[in-house]
C-alpha cells in the first residue's frame, strides 16, 4: 500500500511534516529515503514545529543524531556517512521515549523498518518534489492512513 504527495516549495514539505506531527506517538519511526537535496531535512523541520520543539532544527549528517525536546521528544537520525546502522546507535533505548525520524533509514536493520513509515522523497523538475509513503504492517499502517488524510495548504504560484 502506497500513497504519494507532491510539494512545489520548501515551506510545503515542512507544512506536510507538521501535518503529519498530531498523528505521532512514542515509538513510532519514520524512514525517510531519497538522494541528497531531495527534502528529508525540511520535513523534519516541519514535523518538529507540529511536536511544539523549539529552537531550530539542523541536520543531524555529520552529530548523526540529534534530539530535541517536545510534545514527545524527537530523535533525529542520518546515517549518510554510515556504511550500514548496527545496534550501537541506541535505538533500543531511542523508541522507548522518543518518535523516531531517519534520514537514510534504508540503512537500519529490517526489523526497525516492520513497522515503520517509510517516505522515499524524489526531485522532480524544478522545486518540485515527490514524496511517497508505505508501509507494511503495525503502527506504520495506522500512519499511512493518517498520511492519506493530511490536509496541507499549497504554496503560492511563485510570481517571477
Ligand atoms: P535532504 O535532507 O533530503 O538532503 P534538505 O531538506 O536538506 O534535503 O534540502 C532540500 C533542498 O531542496 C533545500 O535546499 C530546499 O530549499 C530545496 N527545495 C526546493 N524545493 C523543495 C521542496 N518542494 N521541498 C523541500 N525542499 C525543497
Ligand atoms: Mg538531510
Amino acid at each position: 500500500m502506497s500513497a504519494s504527495r507532491r510539494t512545489s516549495a520548501p515551506a510545503e514539505t515542512e507544512r506536510l511534516g507538521e501535518a503529519l506531527a498530531p498523528h505521532l506517538s512514542l515509538g513510532d519511526v519514520l524512514v525517510l529515503t531519497g538522494p541528497l537535496g531531495a527534502g528529508k531535512t525540511c520535513f523534519v523541520k516541519g514535523l518538529a514545529r507540529g511536536l511544539d520543539v523549539r529552537g531550530r532544527v539542523r541536520s543531524p549528517s555529520f552529530t548523526l543524531v540529534n534530539e530535541y525536546a517536545g510534545r514527545v521528544p524527537l530523535w533525529h537520525l542520518d546515517l549518510y556517512r554510515l556504511e550500514r546502522a548496527d545496534d550501537t546507535l541506541g535505538l533500543e533505548e531511542a523508541v522507548e521515549r522518543a518518535v523516531v525520524v531517519v534520514e537514510w533509514g534504508e540503512k537500519l536493520p529490517a526489523r526497525w523498518r516492520a513497522e515503520a513509515l517509510e517516505l522515499l522523497f524524489e526531485r522532480e523538475p524544478g522545486d518540485v518534489r515527490r514524496i511517497a509513503a508505505s508501509a507494511t504492517s503495525g503502527r506504520g499502517l495506522a500512519l499511512l492512513a493518517a498520511w492519506r488524510s493530511l490536509t496541507v495548504a499549497p504554496s503560492p504560484e511563485p510570481t517571477s
